[in-house]
């Protein structure tokens, strides 16, 4: 049988990033201490660093995707300077409220249903059980629960949370 991967999954704002509300831009992007060293710790304990987002902004017409994919390479073009990267980026454009029909929708990838993570966890193939979630609010421990994986809510800094948990 073929080995599954672990892997460390984390929300993004208020985790990586300071949240102002709706990040978008390479701008307004200032990463939170720690984090880049927490990265590269997990990267080099051979986990796979997985980013579960929601970006409700792009149905709410703040930002498009493009958007939100040229900022992930701007986070993984800073990641690479120190010889690490996130692995993948999910992120949910959906809200069941606001958006054209293209983005208006009750979607199951929106946290906190576990979608994101599931599909995550198909495409790496994942071993849930050697994986944990960070995030920093509920909605992320609900996706985290509803996927049978491990979470830890994010109080202190990133660096210390990882090396909580049993990397
Ligand atoms: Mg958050």
């Amino acid at each position: 049988m073929k080995i599954k991967n672990k892997a460390l999954f984390l929300d993004r704002d208020g985790v990586i990033n300071k949240n102002y509300g709706y990040v978008f831009s390479t701008k307004n992007f200032v990463w939170l201490k720690y984090v880049k060293k927490a990265i590269k710790y997990a990267y080099n304990k051979k986990y796979l660093i997985i980013v579960i987002t929601n970006q409700s902004g792009v149905a709410r017409g703040l930002y498009s995707e493009n958007d939100i994919k040229k900022l992930h390479d701007k986070i993984n073009k800073d990641l690479k300077k120190i010889n690490c990267k996130i692995h993948d980026f999910f992120y949910c454009p959906y809200h069941p409220k606001y958006g054209n029909e293209k983005y208006r929708k009750n979607s199951y990838l929106r946290k906190p249903n576990p979608g994101m993570i599931l599909k995550a966890v198909r495409k790496w193939n994942i071993d849930l059980s050697k994986s944990v979630m960070i995030g920093d609010k509920k909605i992320d421990m609900i996706a985290a629960k509803r996927s049978n994986l491990k979470f830890i809510k994010k109080k202190y800094n990133l660096l210390r949370e990882v090396k909580k948990s049993n990397f």
